[in-house]
Formats: structure tokens, sequence, C-alpha cells
């Protein structure tokens, strides 16, 4: 699986300037990398060269500098050994536990490491690097992605589906657009590893509409094709199928031919499940070639296994027999263990085709007792998922068609002890396969409850979060329009929140932002939508409201903040706590959540900028306002204007 892990899922899309380093060996040279790593290869060796030759007074940060350039562009060309030796060089000559060199160092080495040893102490290492860091910084941020992709690697799917959402909402500003974009891929490949592809599909899209607006061919290849895998989790075979075609017409431009194979081998298969067999043959035989070539064995015997299977299909059954004694001579060792199981069964199949039934029978026990094992180290690892769901239930439909195959058999054949030992398997298979069912179903609905809250609140507030506030405010409108009812929104932001945060603590800050969310919550009706934005930042959308009423809401929001107790040592600032808003209504007409909110956040602009305190109305919606609101208005913003 090496392959697939460097292929799939390795770090190949452009990184994220993570660290601000400033070393002017970096500076010049590291962006060369991500056009053209080869180049920057060559200008990195000139460098050394340069360096070797004037001998004595080596600058060791300077060349530290130049080996962080060398291991990113291996890191890009897939050079996994080549880039953690060279990033290891680098971190033997630079110190400083804060510095951003090192941390640039620290990370690429971290991600090139694929055995498990080598990832448990990358994650040691990332993990205590990270407790230096500011908590709201970029570095922060990059440091957490790459804990989760090595959580990930480690097989800790579970903890990686945590670090990564969390990542993710970490991420959701537009600065960190590029970071969010890596965030994206990452939990979505974290996702698949507990079996929630529609959510992976989802963010894998996100993955892809980035790259795409980017021109990055080679990652939009990449996130393709794992969009392909989501599908084909799915079951969608039909879409699964156009997505592998699109990674691969971008592979072949590229002159990619692993990419090749890979969407080759997703495309036979999927073919199979939609009993395509003729038009899968080609696909898989291509892939043959090409694994064959690069010597990717255990990807090989898939394809090989693949090709068995279309073989008995139609009516081949002795050369499916003779791909599969080769595909099984080692008894599978150099193939992921779940397509040996297949293996073996599929043997079992064309055994029983050749009406060879004693070494179908061994197979077929072969293939369960794998089953059953494949099924518990599963369990075990408490990774259950739809897929493995779907699967199973899959396995136990094929298995009661092979058992009748078998029982009908076993009725011409007269072999007692045989029947009564195969009875006995299959049926404490069916036991296990119904307990681990119902495992699965309840541990699953666990893990998605807990993800969905994650994904949707705002951790300090509980309020819904910036992704959910915007899904709720864009459905209230709707409903809006449909029923040509009034909605009017209000952006609110806390005024000088900043000198609260300076002058009395963060935590003091923390503590009125749960306040305000608290008593506002507990002012408003249960329809109308409250939720944090960012920061100090929030949308009130106020369903079947006009402006006059939703005016009075915000007035009942202002005296509640005002009586906000600011825990302060500071006594000048155990202030009154105030904010500014902006409101815009629909009146009835059809609007977009961008255009309403666009137009609320320009009155609070100008509500910030004529003083604080204030309320202030977008232009055009003012015009709804009734005529006494409209005047009392008038004669506030023209005092404002006189002070
Ligand atoms: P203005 O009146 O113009 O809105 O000024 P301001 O100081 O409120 O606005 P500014 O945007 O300059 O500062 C907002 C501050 O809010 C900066 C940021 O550190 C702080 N902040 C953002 N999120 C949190 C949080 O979760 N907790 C705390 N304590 N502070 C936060
Ligand atoms: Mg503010
Ligand atoms: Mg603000």
């Amino acid at each position: 699986m090496l392959v697939l892990a460097l292929w799939g899922l390795g770090p190949i899309a452009a990184r994220a300037d993570c660290f601000p380093i400033s070393d002017p060996a970096y500076v010049t040279l590291d962006p060369l990398v991500d056009s053209d790593p080869a180049q920057a290869l060559r200008a990195v060796a000139a460098r050394i060269d340069t360096i070797d030759q004037a001998g004595a007074a080596r600058d060791p940060r300077q060349l530290a500098a130049l080996y962080a350039v060398q291991a990113d562009a291996y890191d890009i060309l897939e050079l996994d050994r080549e880039a953690r030796a060279t990033a290891e060089k680098g971190l033997a000559l630079v110190n400083g536990r804060t510095d951003p060199l090192r941390l640039e160092l620290l990370s690429t080495a971290a991600l090139n490491i694929y055995t498990q040893e080598g990832i448990h102490e990358a994650i040691g290492a990332i993990e205590k690097a990270r407790a230096r860091q500011p908590p709201h910084s970029l570095s922060n941020l990059c440091l957490e992605i790459a804990l989760g992709t090595l959580q990930r690697r480690s097989g800790k799917s579970a903890l990686a589906t945590r670090t990564m959402t969390q990542a993710y909402h970490d991420s959701e500003m537009p600065a960190r657009a590029e970071a969010h974009a890596e965030a994206a891929i990452e939990l979505s490949s974290a996702l698949r590893g507990v079996g929630d592809f529609q959510q992976s599909l989802t963010l894998a899209q996100e993955k892809i509409a980035w790259d795409a607006a980017h021109g990055d061919a080679q990652a939009v290849s990449v996130s393709t094709y794992l969009e392909g895998e989501d599908l084909n989790a799915m079951r969608e075979f039909r879409a699964a199928i156009a997505a592998f075609e699109r990674a691969r017409g971008i592979s072949v431009s590229l002159g990619d031919h692993q990419g090749v194979a890979f969407s080759d081998i997703r495309i036979c298969q999927s073919l199979i499940e939609l009993h395509q067999y003729g038009p899968a043959r080609p696909r898989c035989e291509n892939a043959a070639r090409i694994f064959a070539a690069s010597r990717s064995t255990d990807m090989l015997k898939e394809t090989q296994e693949h090709l068995a299977e279309i073989a008995l299909h139609d009516g081949r059954a002795q050369q499916a027999l003779g791909i599969l004694d080769h595909v099984l001579d080692h008894d599978g060792a150099d193939m992921a263990p779940l397509r040996v199981n297949i293996a073996y069964r599929t043997r079992a199949r064309a055994y029983a085709a050749a009406h060879n039934y004693h070494p179908a029978y061994l197979d077929l026990e072969e293939y369960l007792r794998r089953y059953r094992a494949e099924n518990l180290a599963r369990r075990m690892r408490l990774q259950q998922t739809v897929k493995e769901r779907a699967l199973a239930q899959e396995e136990i439909a094929r298995n009661a068609v092979l058992e009748h195959q078998l029982t009908l058999t076993r009725q011409r054949e007269t072999r007692q002890t045989e029947t009564l030992r195969w009875a006995a398997a299959a049926g404490t298979a069916g036991v296990l396969v119904i307990a681990l069912l119902s495992y699965i179903l309840i541990t699953n609905l666990r893990h998605r409850r807990d993800l969905l809250r994650l994904a949707t609140e705002d951790h300090l507030t509980g309020m819904p979060n910036r992704g959910r506030t915007l899904e709720l405010a864009a459905a209230a409108l709707q409903a809006a329009a449909e029923q040509r009812r009034p909605l009017t929104v209000a952006v609110m932001d806390l005024d000088h929140f900043k000198a609260i945060n300076d002058r009395c603590g963060h935590a003091t800050g923390d503590h009125v932002l749960r306040e305000f969310a608290r008593v506002s919550r507990g002012s408003l009706r249960a329809t109308d939508i409250l939720g944090r934005l960012g920061g100090e930042e929030f949308l009130l959308v106020l369903p079947d409201t006009t402006l006059d009423a939703a005016l009075a809401s915000v007035e009942r929001l202002r005296v509640l903040a005002l009586a906000i107790q600011v825990p302060c040592a500071d006594e000048e600032m155990r202030m009154r706590v105030t904010f500014s808003a902006g409101l815009a209504t629909t009146a009835h007409g059809a609007r977009s959540l961008d255009e309403i909110i666009a137009r609320a956040d320009a009155a609070l602009y100008e509500a910030k900028n004529e003083g604080r305190d204030l309320v202030r109305i977008d232009r055009e919606s003012f015009q709804t306002a009734s005529t006494g609101v409209r005047r009392a208005l008038t004669q506030l913003s023209s005092a404002a204007h006189r002070s």
C-alpha cells in the first residue's frame, strides 16, 4: 500500500506558506519549488557547491535554509526518503525552538515518514513544537494539520477526524484560504477512514474547486481521484467512473503514468460492479502493464485479481485459476489483507466452476476464516465504518449465493464430513456478522453526533458557528421569500473589544463573549437565529420581522449588553459593553444572502465610523421603515453629525 500512500494521499498539493522564514536563501529559492522542483534542486546544488569550495567559514544557517528548499523539492517530487534525510540534515544545524526555519524542516521531515514507529515519534515532535506557538497563529494551524495527517497515517482515524475538524474550523477565514483547502482534503481523507463518505465527498469537492481556481493540475487530478474513491464507496459507480475519467485525463496530459494506472484500476473495478465486464478488461490490462513496469506489486496483484474475476465471468475458469494461483503464491503476504480474502473467494468460485469441489471447499473455508479474523481486527481498531457496513452486507449476500451453490453440489456429492464442517463455519460467521453490524451501527451513530456538533457549534459560546449560521440564515431567507414574509438581519460587532482583551486579559474577553451570547439568546424568539461570524462579530436573523420590529429587538440586546459585568483589575475598564450594528431588510423582495449581509455590513461600517454604540440602517432598507421610525432616525443621525 506504500504506492497508494504516496500517490493518492501524499503531500502533493502546493504547500501553504506556513512559517515566516526570512533567511535570504530560502526566500529566493523556495518559490521555485512549486513551479519547477527539478530546477530548484539544481539551483540548491549549485549553491551548496559554491559554499563547499569557499571551504572554511561555512554559515550553518544558510546551509540549513538550502536544505529546507531541497527537502521541499524532494517532497513535491514524492521522494520521501530523500526529503526526510535532507530535512534531518537541516534540523541538525538549527536550534531555536520557535525558529520558523526549524519548524519548516521539522514538518517536512515528519510528513515524509511512513513507518509506524517513525510516525509515532513525529507525532510527539509536532505536538511539542505546537505547544510553543501562539494559539491562533498560522504556524499553529499548519502544525495542527500536520498532526492530523500523521494521526490518520498511524491508523487513528477517529482522533485524526477530530484534529482535522478542528483545523478546518480554525482556518475558516479568508486570510487562511490555502491552509483551509489543505485542511479540507485532509479532513476528507480522515472522514473516508471512518466511513463518512458523504462529508468526505463534499470536502474533496471543495479542494478540487480551490485547486482548479489556482491552476494546480496535479492537485486537481489527485483530489478528483479521491472524489471518485468516495463515490465508489457510496456505490455510485457511474459518477465514480466519471470522476476517475476526469482524473485520468489530467494524468495523461501531465505524463503521470502512475496516476493513469490508479484511475484505470478503479474504473475497471467500478465497471465490474456494474457487470460491464467487456469494457472493464482493457482498463485492468492497461493498469496491470503500468504497475508491472513500476514494480508496484500490491497494486499489480489487485489488478490481476480483477482480471481473474473477468475471466471467470467470461467462462474461462482455468485461466482465472492460473491467475489466482499466481496472485496467492506467497499466501498473499505482499497484498492488502482485504484483497487476499477476496482472492480466496474468487478462487473458490473458479474451482466450483471447474467442478473441482474439494479445493473449492478449502478456499471457501480459508476465505471465511480470514473474513472473520479481519472483521475482528477491524473491530479492535474501532474503525467501524459505513463502507464496512455496506461491504459486510454485500458479503453476506454473496456468501448466501455461494452457500446455495455449494449446497446444491453437496447434494450430489456424498461428503458427510465436509458438509458438517462447512455448515458450522457458515453458521458461526453469520452470528458474528450480525453482532458486528449492530456494533458498527451504534458506534457510528455516536461518532456522527459528536462530529456534527464539533463541526457546527462555536466552541466558546455554544452558538452556531460561522458556517452553520450562514446555512441557517440562507434557509430562513428562502422560507421568507417563498412565503413572501419580511425578514431582517443585523450584523453586530462589539465596540473596542480589543481594549477589553488588552487591559483585562483574554479570559475576561472570553467571558464577555459568552455572557453576550447567553443574555442575547434569552431575549430572542425561538425562530430567531443568532450566530457567531467570528471574533466579536455576530449575525442576527429575524424571520417575519420588519425593520421597525427589528430595531426594537436590537435595542433590547443593547440594554442587556450594558448590564454585562466586566471583571477587570483595571478600574477604568469596568466599563459598559456596547456594540454597533448594521441592519438590512428584504421587505418581501427576493435577495441573496450575500447581498443582504453586505448591506448590513456597510451599515455597520457607518455606525463604527460615526462613533460606535450606534445602530445604522442600510440605505435602501430605510425606505421600508415606518414614517415615525424614519423621522426619529433622521433626527438622531443629524444630532450625531452636529455633536
Ligand atoms: P471596533 O470597535 O472597531 O470593533 O474595535 P475592536 O477592538 O472591537 O475590533 P478589532 O477587530 O480591532 O479587535 C477585535 C479583537 O477581538 C481582536 C481579537 O484578538 C479579539 N478576539 C477575537 N476572537 C476572540 C475570542 O474568542 N476571545 C477573545 N477574548 N478575544 C477575541
Ligand atoms: Mg469590535
Ligand atoms: Mg470585529
